[in-house]
């Protein structure tokens, strides 16, 4: 859709409120959020989002436990966000949203933080029968002054150290070969200040895969309690090749690329707080890529789920 056929498509505000009306309660007239009738359900005169339920004599907004509750913002700015946000391959930035809808960069801001909680507003996907790669990388820019890498002469050195040992942030995603979905948690450090151990990397692949399945790794460590699972374990050891006929986890590294290019390309760092939500983005970007819906699956996250807001308490700590 571009911007002439969206104007067309809705041309007020109440358009765009009855089109969430319609994906969220798959009728043109919402049911009561506290009773739950519909029968006398009628719109608030002069609120436009209020519904009014003269059954138990109460009111609610359509947009309850949306991304939307809160925002003033009109929806005709959303939605258009919403499909710039889509377009851009790899997102856009507030900068680039401040321009193009006529909100503040705050604001500008806060609806992007609010589209990534939609993005992320999905069911674990379901793994099974299939082939799975595993594999960790570290997300982050150099370290904070007071945590550089010193030399020996105790300076700071330019550059954080690479990879594993880092003070980067790592992030676990698992991939499924046949479907090439992914699913991917930043790894938090557990009570004794770990990170990564066997059991965290464990617990991030059986949030969604169920039952035996075929594992790829890489060489590091933490895997090695695979061998005390059912799973069958195959490992590429990266000094020497990048694959081993159908041992390798390239998939898992492509998107890995995506992510990085990405995040230096639009949003040049991300906090560590808000980490989580931009993976939520790349994963949805990744499983949606061959949807031609995108737009109203992305539509439907916005209102159809209560939405669980991102905190910086990944299920990985858990360990
Ligand atoms: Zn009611």
């Amino acid at each position: 859709m571009n911007y002439v056929e969206y104007q067309k498509k809705f041309p007020t505000e109440q358009t765009v409120i009855n089109h969430f009306i319609q994906i969220r309660y798959g009728s043109s007239v919402p049911h009561c959020h506290l009773c739950g009738g519909v029968n006398r359900v009628v719109p608030e005169r002069g609120r436009p989002k209020f519904f009014h339920c003269n059954d138990c004599n109460s009111s609610f907004s359509v947009f309850k436990d949306t991304i939307f509750e809160k925002s003033s913002t009109d929806l005709r700015d959303w939605m258009f966000a919403i499909h710039l946000f889509l377009n851009g391959k790899k997102g856009i930035s507030a900068y680039q949203l401040k321009r193009e809808v006529p909100v503040t960069y705050k604001t500008a801001w806060r609806m992007l933080k609010q589209i990534r909680i939609a993005m992320g507003n999905v069911d674990k996907p379901e793994f099974a029968q299939t082939i799975i790669e595993i594999d960790e990388t570290y997300v982050g820019g150099k370290p904070r002054k007071e945590n550089r890498r010193k030399d020996d002469d105790g300076n700071p050195t330019a550059k954080s150290k690479r990879g594993r040992g880092t003070s980067k942030t790592p992030v676990v995603g698992v991939l499924d070969r046949t479907t090439k979905k992914i699913h991917a948690r930043v790894a938090v450090p557990n009570k004794n200040g770990q990170m990564l151990t066997g059991k965290q990397l464990l617990d991030v692949l059986h949030q969604v895969v169920k039952g035996k399945s075929t594992v790829m790794t890489d060489e590091f460590s933490g895997y090695k309690i695979l061998a005390k699972t059912e799973h069958l374990h195959f490992r590429i050891d990266h000094t020497k090749a990048f694959a081993d006929g159908f041992v390798h986890t390239n998939n898992v590294e492509n998107f890995w690329g995506n992510v990085k290019r990405g995040i230096i390309g639009i949003y040049h760092q991300v906090s560590k707080h808000y980490l989580q939500s931009y993976i939520d983005e790349f994963c949805f970007r990744h499983n949606n890529r061959k949807n031609e819906n995108m737009f109203d699956t992305l539509l439907g996250q916005c209102v159809m789920k209560k939405v669980v807001v991102h905190s910086t308490e990944p299920e990985l700590c858990a360990a």
